[in-house]
């Protein structure tokens, strides 16, 4: 099955400009299984996962977004680590 190349888009973000596909700026959340996830402490990155601080550690190297779609660690968070995550989020 051929893929589709979808339109791009750049724009300034943390102060870099960078390129993005066509509706998925800003969309990083939605997509990342971090943000429900018990091992993810958004507040303090040094208390995330390996998995997860190494990520970080790429995206301020290379000024990209990755999501985590997939994760073997995934745990769900409670409903008192999710109510701490969505009061970080909704700063
Ligand atoms: S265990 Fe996986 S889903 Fe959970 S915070 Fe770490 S990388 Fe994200």
């Amino acid at each position: 099955m051929k893929r589709k190349v979808r339109n791009t888009e750049i724009y300034k973000h943390h102060g870099t400009v960078v390129t993005v596909q066509e509706g998925d700026k800003g969309k990083h959340r939605d997509h990342c299984l971090c943000w429900q996830c018990g091992f993810f402490c958004p507040w303090d990155s040094k208390y995330n996962c390996a998995t997860a601080r190494i990520l970080y550690s790429l995206c301020v190297i290379f000024n990209i977004v990755t999501p985590v779609w997939e994760c073997l660690l995934y745990q769900q968070a409670t409903e008192t680590q999710q109510k701490r995550i969505d009061k970080f989020e909704n700063k």
